[in-house]
């Protein structure tokens, strides 16, 4: 199986650029790696990360996206290939090297991407390999695919956290190029089942900030009955020069990052609606 030797899996922060790692598996290959899920495809591991679940977190970050929010700050995660190619095993044991550093800072281990249930064999297997490890899991995911993923399956993910990024379907489709409706059927599926959850929303001067709009994600999001936390987090810029070295069109250069105010109004329209947002 071939795996690149040249690029380590540990980075300092997924905000480094990674391209064309994976380019050199042949098709076929990817094809049975997306089916049998003993191979994956994987910008990188960062660790220390203390905004991606419960305590201290090591991150995989997951090539493969099929969604293209005009906000990402990783697009280089949106194409597969661009990831490293690593085996379930190779890519347990980096996270093994972390399991008791991990265990005192009451951490865990957060899958995100890209979107990692665009691997989502690959990801069970990883997340399984995590909890025969004892360690805490997470998924960051926009829910897309989520009913690639049996009851079962979900048992191996201690918490989900789902991205909404806009309520109104036809803003939706403008902001991310795909449909909510999946989305809001995954967290459905969650609150049926009592899975934990934490959503995230990032808001955006001008995109994501209208207060009406909030106000019925906030109303669907406490509805839901099993979210234990909501995030908001504010847009910022540390990716943008991604778009810029992809040469794709980048449409948020001169947005500024939401003031203070305007993230606690947000975080506020959350909080009345019930639900403890930060
Ligand atoms: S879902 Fe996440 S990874 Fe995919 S395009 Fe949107 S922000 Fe980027």
């Amino acid at each position: 199986m071939p795996e690149s030797a040249a690029v380590p899996l540990a980075a300092k922060s997924p905000f480094e650029l990674r391209v064309h790692l994976g380019d050199d598996v042949p098709e076929q290959t990817v094809r049975e790696a997306l089916a049998s899920g003993d191979m994956g495809f994987v910008h990188s591991f960062t660790t220390g990360s203390t905004v991606d679940g419960p305590g201290v977190r090591v991150v995989a970050w997951t090539t493969g996206c099929m969604w293209r929010c005009r906000y990402c700050h990783n697009p280089d995660t949106w194409t597969l290939s661009n990831g490293i190619p690593v085996s379930v095993a190779q890519a347990a044991q980096e996270l093994g090297k972390y399991r008791h550093g991990l265990k005192v800072m009451s951490g865990g281990f957060t899958l995100s991407g890209g979107d990692p249930l665009m691997q989502h064999r690959f990801a069970i297997k990883l997340l399984t390999a995590a909890k025969q490890m004892n360690i805490h899991t997470t998924i960051e995911t926009n829910g897309y695919y989520g009913d690639r993923v049996s009851d079962g399956e979900l048992a191996t993910i201690d918490l989900v956290m789902l991205g909404l990024k806009t309520w109104d379907p036809e803003r939706h489709k403008a902001l991310t190029g795909s449909e909510i409706g999946p989305t809001l059927e995954f967290a459905r599926r969650l609150a049926a089942l009592r899975r934990p959850l934490w959503i995230r929303f990032v808001l955006v001067p001008g995109l994501t900030d209208d207060m009406q709009d909030l106000a019925k994600t906030a109303e669907f999001t406490a509805g839901l009955g099993n979210v234990e936390r909501v995030e908001v987090l504010p847009f910022h810029q540390l990716g943008g020069y991604k778009w810029e070295r992809l040469g794709l069109d980048y449409t948020l250069r001169d947005v500024p990052a939401p003031t203070a105010a305007l993230a606690a109004e947000a975080c506020e329209v959350f909080r009345k609606a019930g639900l403890a947002a930060f």
